[in-house]
């Protein structure tokens, strides 16, 4: 145990050091799932919007980006000439954007296209940047878990009916807000199969079948009925990627920064004794300790992403050592830039 504080004590310092010799050519951004140790090198934080908004004002030469391939990606395609983006473990995917690949929605979007109805694709921002550039080819935008309600809203104008991806359980819960009927609702096959089917061509929207499997897996209904019978009258508030089973047993339920700011407003008022998150757990237990003197934060469930989690105190520092080889650099395709700007930009245009 000795051994082990030494050695991370080492890294923090060479980090820093790093950090400092560096100055301002160096920037580094960590999403809230990220683990303490990377949390504490951070300078800027937030969720995978709040981080891509930033990005436009960052001048720094380099930007190291502690989160998953997906949020890195975005990053590349938003920085500025120049300006390069580092990743610290390139195995660092997510396994939700690992569900939906481009070849499989290309195809299913074509044969869609063939069966003579207009369907327009809305995807989650946590899919592959060749994702997104396949929705932009095919007229359709990205959304967050802040925006998936007026973004589906939009969509559903724009055509005879949406397919939304790679999250069902984001699409189920947005689509249930707006009153569409469950019968309106299909889960497709990602191989394609099945799309002239009754059930698909009479669906307003088709739902691909990828999730989350931190948010769909670990997180039960009858977790939410426990903390309701042993916490009576206190509030449950989770993720939207959580399966609409658990979502409509709960308060509420919102992305990472609804969840962060509903705590803090709790904590603040000081009227509930307990409230309960259902979310990452290196997220909800930095809140446990942040507000512990005044709100009892409780995790819904211990859930950490394990490809979160592949970044390291040390794969951060391995990073800033081999900057200027370009270790951990994360290149965009060209041909991928300007169909999956478009993308984007329909969303920042239409809400
Ligand atoms: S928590 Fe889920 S959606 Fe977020 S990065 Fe991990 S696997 Fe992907």
């Amino acid at each position: 145990m000795e051994h082990r504080q030494v050695a991370a004590g080492g890294v923090d310092a060479r980090i820093e050091a790093l950090k400092k010799q560096y100055g301002k050519d160096l920037v580094i951004l960590g999403h809230h799932y990220q683990s303490d140790d990377v949390i504490r090198h951070v300078d800027i934080v937030g969720d995978s919007l709040e981080l891509a908004r930033r990005i436009p004002d960052i001048e720094a030469r380099n930007i190291v980006f502690c989160g998953v391939y997906f949020m890195a990606e975005s990053a590349g395609l938003l920085a500025r000439p120049g300006q390069k983006v580092f990743l610290p473990d390139h195995g660092a995917d997510c396994a939700m954007a690992r569900m939906a690949r481009a070849e499989d929605v290309q195809n299913v979007l074509e044969k869609l296209a063939a069966a003579g109805r207009k369907i327009v694709p809305l995807a989650y921002v946590n899919s592959s940047l060749a994702v997104k550039a396949v929705v932009g080819r095919f007229g359709g935008a990205v959304c967050t878990s802040s925006n998936a309600r007026p973004m589906l809203e939009w969509a559903m104008k724009q055509g005879d009916a949406v397919l939304f991806l790679p999250d069902r359980n984001l699409g189920r819960n947005t689509a249930r807000a707006l009153g569409i009927p469950a019968e309106k609702q299909v889960i497709i096959g990602a191989d394609g199969k099945g799309l002239d089917s009754e059930d698909v061509r009479g669906a307003d929207l088709l739902l691909w079948p990828g999730c989350c499997p931190v948010h769909d897996s670990l997180m039960k209904p009858d977790m939410v009925d426990a903390f309701h019978a042993h916490f009576p009258g206190c509030r449950v508030i989770v993720h939207p990627e959580c399966t609409p089973e658990v979502v409509q047993r709960c308060d509420g339920a919102g992305s990472t920064a609804y969840l962060i700011k509903e705590a803090e407003r709790a904590a603040a008022e000081g009227k509930e004794k307990a409230l309960c998150i259902g979310t990452e757990f290196h997220l909800v237990h930095r809140l446990m300790e942040k507000l512990a003197d005044r709100i009892n934060i409780i995790p819904l469930a211990h859930a950490s992403c394990p490809d979160m989690e592949k970044v390291t105190a040390e794969n951060l520092l391995a990073t800033l050592e081999g900057l200027e080889q370009g270790r951990g650099a994360v290149d965009v395709e060209e041909s991928l830039k300007a169909p999956a700007r478009d993308s984007l930009v329909r969303m920042l245009e239409n809400c």
